[in-house]
C-alpha cells in the first residue's frame, strides 16, 4: 500500500469510486468515511456539481460524521466548500468561466460531437447532453439522467470520449478538457483541475503534497483524476466503489493500528471486515425513504 506515512489527507473522486456512477454511497461506505473523518481530513473532489455531492454524500453519512474535516470540492475542483455549524456548507472559492467562454464550449462541443458521430439520437438520450455548471460545462453522450447500465456500454473502451476530448481540446487550447465519467467530458478554465483543487487545500490547511493520498478510477492520461498524479501526489486507482471500499477498510485498519501500537489488533468500531457484501446501484439518484 502506497500511502504515506505522515498520512493527513484522503483525497477521493467520487463517481465510479466513492459510488457507482450518480449513485448515493453505501451504507457501509458511509460508515468508513465517517470513521475516516475521526482520523485524518477527507477529500473530495469530482466533476460532479455540488448537489450531486449532497445527494450521493453528504445525505448518506451517518449523524456522528465530524464534517468539520470533510472538504468538498465540486466540478473538478474550480469550487470549495467547508462545513460552518450556523451556515451549513459555505463557499470558500469559485472560478467561475465566462459567459461568453460557455457559450462557445457549447457550440464546439455539439458540433464536434455530430462530426465525430457521437452525437446520438435524441430518442437515445436521457436529459441535457450538455449541462452549465458555471464553472465547468460537461458533455454527456447520453444524457446526464441516462440510467447508468446504459452509460456503461456506451463507450466502455473510452474511444469515443478521447476522440471527442482530443477534437475540443484542438479548438479550445486556452481551456481544460478531460475525460470525466463513464460517457462524459469536462471542460474548465486552463490550469483548474483536479490537481489545483489539491494544492489549493494544501494551501489552506498547511499540510504538504506528501501527507496526501488520493484514490480515483480515472489516472489514466486524459483522465480527469490523472493532473493529481502528474502532481506528484501518491494516487491509489480503483475499478469501482466496492474496490474503493476494500482499499477505504485496508487504510482504515492502517490508521487504527498506527494509533494503537500496543495493542494493534483493536480496531476501532466499524473498521473490522464486518461489512456485509456492497450492493451495486443500478440506478438510483436518491435513496429511497
Ligand atoms: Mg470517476
Amino acid at each position: 500500500m502506497d500511502v504515506p506515512k505522515n498520512l493527513r489527507v484522503l483525497a477521493f473522486d467520487l463517481d465510479d469510486t466513492l459510488a457507482e456512477s450518480k449513485c448515493p454511497i453505501s451504507p457501509q461506505m458511509g460508515s468508513a468515511l465517517s470513521d475516516l473523518l475521526g482520523q485524518v481530513q477527507v477529500l473530495i473532489i469530482s466533476g460532479g456539481t455540488y448537489n450531486q455531492f449532497e445527494t450521493q454524500v453528504v445525505e448518506h453519512l451517518p449523524r456522528s460524521a465530524d464534517l468539520s474535516n470533510l472538504h468538498l470540492m465540486p466540478t473538478c475542483g474550480t469550487r470549495y466548500l467547508r462545513w460552518d455549524p450556523a451556515h451549513g456548507w459555505t463557499e470558500q472559492y469559485s472560478h467561475d468561466l465566462e459567459p461568453g467562454q460557455r457559450r462557445t464550449v457549447a457550440k464546439v462541443l455539439e458540433q464536434e460531437a455530430r462530426a465525430l458521430g457521437v452525437w446520438e439520437p435524441q430518442e437515445n438520450v436521457f436529459g441535457p447532453r450538455i449541462e452549465d455548471r458555471g464553472s465547468q460545462m460537461t458533455f454527456s453522450g447520453l444524457g446526464q439522467s441516462a440510467p447508468t447500465g446504459l452509460k456503461k456500454l456506451w463507450d466502455p473502451g473510452g474511444d469515443k470520449r478521447d476522440r471527442l476530448r482530443v477534437a475540443v481540446q484542438r479548438l479550445l487550447p486556452d481551456l481544460e478538457v478531460r475525460s470525466g465519467g463513464s460517457t462524459s467530458i469536462d471542460i474548465t478554465r486552463k490550469g483548474i483541475d483536479k490537481s489545483h483543487g489539491l494544492q489549493m487545500l494544501s494551501q489552506v490547511l498547511g499540510i504538504e503534497l506528501s501527507a496526501m493520498h488520493f484514490v480515483g478510477d480515472r489516472l489514466d492520461p486524459g483522465g480527469n483524476d490523472y493532473p493529481v498524479k502528474a502532481l506528484g501526489v501518491s494516487t491509489f486507482q480503483v475499478e469501482n466503489a466496492q474496490a474503493c471500499l476494500q482499499y477505504v477498510r485496508a487504510i482504515l485498519d492502517r490508521l487504527t493500528l498506527g494509533a494503537h501500537p500496543r495493542n494493534g489488533s483493536k480496531p476501532l468500531p466499524g473498521t473490522r471486515g464486518e461489512y456485509p457484501p456492497t450492493e451495486l446501484c443500478t440506478f438510483a439518484p436518491k435513496a429511497q425513504p
